[in-house]
């Protein structure tokens, strides 16, 4: 006899829920459990903030631009999906970043990008920092740790470990150029839990890192890594969504994009049996037994008030902050060599409108023909948001002023775009594993009800690939169990 599916809806379709279709349809066809799976997103179109706009022979990213390698999830679920040919390497000879610091470009030492903690050497170079600065970074060595258990901000933590200038002048612009956050406010332990590691467990962050670059040697001192440290997809990242979208449905996945969900219902929920109404804003409802909010925390939050506000209340307590991406494309003969490296970083304390601006034709050369050079800059962020409220003309010109001022550049770009991105960054905010681990708990009453996204466990796409994927793992062991 024919056993009837378990009914499963997803919403929301930004890489979060898009990976927790895929994992989810997989998953269940491994194990002979059947299921109707649908996706429901409020706009037309799937990928949430992952969009590709290609211009002539330009491939412009609006939102994301490429994801890190170290980190596997995005590199397998590439493989899984038959792109491994498509995934590309940052140009090798290209690969310098500065920091704007006094008014001048200062190169950042290599491997500093991502605290690769392996990269020690990298510390001493460059020459952002005085000798005395660099001694105090090395006061690391010998300062012990903290006892306290209580989470710390990022800047409290580098200052302490590394003195004022190093946190000021490197880290603090790294962090708002990863999180367009304000490292005064941003949890050590949620975003770089790495560091809290290391710190534990070799009392400095110099012998954690020496420790594991001895053991990274011991086990293979001549194998290099096999990609950059950033990898893209050759057309863009826009292509991993249209695959993951074909794919969801080549395995039977329901995509109704264009559906936005106005709320939640539980209809019944006997013997551990739930069973949920989802009500969309144009008048459709959808019932599921199983239930994943791949929304941002301040979207789900919403959702789910009338169910738990409790939940709803630690899902507001996840600050989100707005940003703004301006892309200009310039002719390369106008640029000459005006432009090094992949790009730079603007401190907070420089005060200047610019957060960071990447030479993405250089970085990326496939991105822009030869004759053509191209840049995006970004801006607002915690605490620089009030820039937004420019229009796009007046953020184009406040760009092109700080290139000017910054790189010596004045020539006029042939070519600009800007992307607003409103409520875009989720913020880890001091405390965020805490808050985390009490909504997971208040969550956990309601029978098949997950929640994954940026917003939670990560924000860049192979987090939120690896927590969609285990949102799908969680999800079918509850259909296994609870609805045998
Ligand atoms: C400008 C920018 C640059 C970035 N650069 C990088 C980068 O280079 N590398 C990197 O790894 N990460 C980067 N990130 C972070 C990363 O792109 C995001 O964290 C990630 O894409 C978020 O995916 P998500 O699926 O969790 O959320 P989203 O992409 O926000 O998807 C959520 C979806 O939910 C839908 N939705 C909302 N409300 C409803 C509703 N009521 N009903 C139905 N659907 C709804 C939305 O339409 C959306 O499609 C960047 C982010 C931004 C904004």
């Amino acid at each position: 006899m024919a056993r009837t599916p378990k009914s499963v809806v997803i919403i929301g379709g930004g890489i979060s829920g898009l990976s927790t279709a895929f994992a989810l349809l997989e998953q269940a066809a491994a194990v002979d459990v059947p299921v109707t799976c649908t996706i429901l997103d409020a706009v037309p179109v799937w990928g949430g903030k992952i969009v590709t706009h290609r211009v002539g022979r330009l491939v412009m990213e609006a939102g994301p631009d490429s994801f890190l390698s170290q980190k596997p999830w995005a590199m397998e679920l590439c493989r899984r999906l038959g792109m491994a040919d498509q995934l590309i390497d940052t140009n090798p000879v290209e690969k310098k970043a500065s920091v704007l610091w006094g008014g001048q470009l200062h190169e950042l030492p290599e491997g500093l990008v991502t605290f690769t903690p392996t990269q020690l050497g990298s510390f001493f170079r460059g020459g952002l920092l005085s000798w005395v600065d660099l001694a105090r970074m090395g006061c690391d060595v010998v300062i012990p740790p903290r006892r306290s258990t209580d989470d710390e901000s990022l800047a409290a933590f580098f200052r302490r470990r590394f003195g004022r200038h190093a946190c000021d002048r490197v880290m603090e612009p790294l962090m708002a150029g990863i999180y367009a956050g304000d490292a005064e406010q941003m949890s050590l332990r949620a975003t770089f839990p790495r560091f809290y590691e290391l710190e534990q467990a070799h009392g400095s962050i110099i012998r954690g890192m020496m420790a594991a670059r001895r053991a990274r040697g011991r086990q293979d001192s001549s194998r290099r890594p096999p990609h950059t440290m950033f990898v893209t997809l050759r057309n863009g990242l826009g292509d991993l969504v249209t695959a993951l979208t074909s794919h969801i449905q080549k395995a039977g996945g329901i995509l109704k994009p264009g559906v936005q969900v106005e709320a939640l219902r539980v209809r019944s929920h006997q013997a551990g049996r739930w069973m949920y109404d989802v009500i969309c804003t144009d008048g459709s409802a959808l019932s599921a037994e199983a239930l994943v909010l791949a929304t941002p925390a301040y979207v789900s939050a919403e959702l789910v008030r009338p169910l738990t506000p409790q939940a709803a209340g630690l899902m507001d307590m996840i600050p989100y902050a707005s940003t703004a991406t301006v892309s200009l494309v310039y002719p390369a003969d106008a640029v000459g060599n005006r432009v090094q490296g992949f790009g730079f970083l603007v401190p907070r304390i420089e005060g200047r409108d610019l957060i960071a601006a990447t030479w993405t034709s250089r970085k990326w050369p496939h991105r822009a023909p030869s004759e053509e050079v191209s840049v995006r800059c970004y801006l607002g962020g915690v605490g620089r948001e009030k820039i937004l409220q420019r229009d796009d003309e007046a953020l184009a010109h406040c760009v092109r002023e700080e290139l000017a001022s910054i790189v010596g550049l004045q020539a006029t770009p042939h070519y600009v775009e800007v992307n607003r991105w409103h409520r875009a960054m989720p913020q880890y905010t001091i405390g965020h594993l805490d808050r985390l681990a009490r909504l997971e708990a208040a969550l956990s009453r309601f029978g098949g009800l997950a929640i994954t996204g940026a917003g939670y466990r990560g924000v860049g796409i192979p987090d939120c690939i690896r927590d969609g994927t285990e949102a799908a793992t969680r999800t079918l062991r509850y259909l296994q169990t609870a609805m045998a």
